[in-house]
């Protein structure tokens, strides 16, 4: 490639920004709600409010009834996860390396780890926290994110 090519896509790029995120780089901040939670996160867009997290979860823990408000995305990297009560209850048991979708609308009773786990996690809007009788007990959005992450000690 020329010098005068290779010019020329560095002024194109600079204008437009990557993301690029070491993760071991930053701590885990607990995940409010959702004891032996804890997330990263990589990146929040305040123009989609879509966030993107790294989820560790002990098991046992899990995520209270929800409603999505955006879609969700995740990919297994460790453990197990089960939605909507796992497999064995109709719903979806997830393991290392294994997508799924939550479309918006859809609504998760219980969504709990039966072993340590790590999942990457991207939510296109905020997530609508219910109880047993869908009284709204918060909305976690892009903000609310920003927020849980500025709590997170510095990184060491
Ligand atoms: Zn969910």
């Amino acid at each position: 490639m020329s010098d005068q090519k290779t010019i020329l896509d560095q002024m194109r790029n600079a204008q437009i920004q990557d993301t690029y995120i070491h993760p071991d780089d930053l701590a885990w901040v607990p995940f409010p709600g959702a004891p032996g939670i804890d997330m990263k996160v990589l990146r929040v867009s305040s123009e989609s409010g879509t966030w993107t997290v790294l989820f560790q979860c002990t098991a046992g823990s899990g995520f209270p009834r929800h409603l999505h408000l955006g879609a969700g995305e995740y990919l297994m990297i460790s453990g197990e996860m089960e939605v909507r009560g796992g497999a064995k209850a109709g719903g979806i048991t997830a393991v290392a390396g294994d997508y799924g979708y939550e479309p918006t609308g859809m609504i998760h009773d219980w969504t709990n780890f039966v072993s340590d786990s790590v999942f990457f996690f991207t939510n296109h809007g905020p997530i609508q926290f219910m109880d047993d009788d869908d009284n709204i007990v918060g909305v976690l959005d892009w903000q609310g994110i920003l927020a849980i992450d500025a709590s997170a000690p510095a990184p060491v």
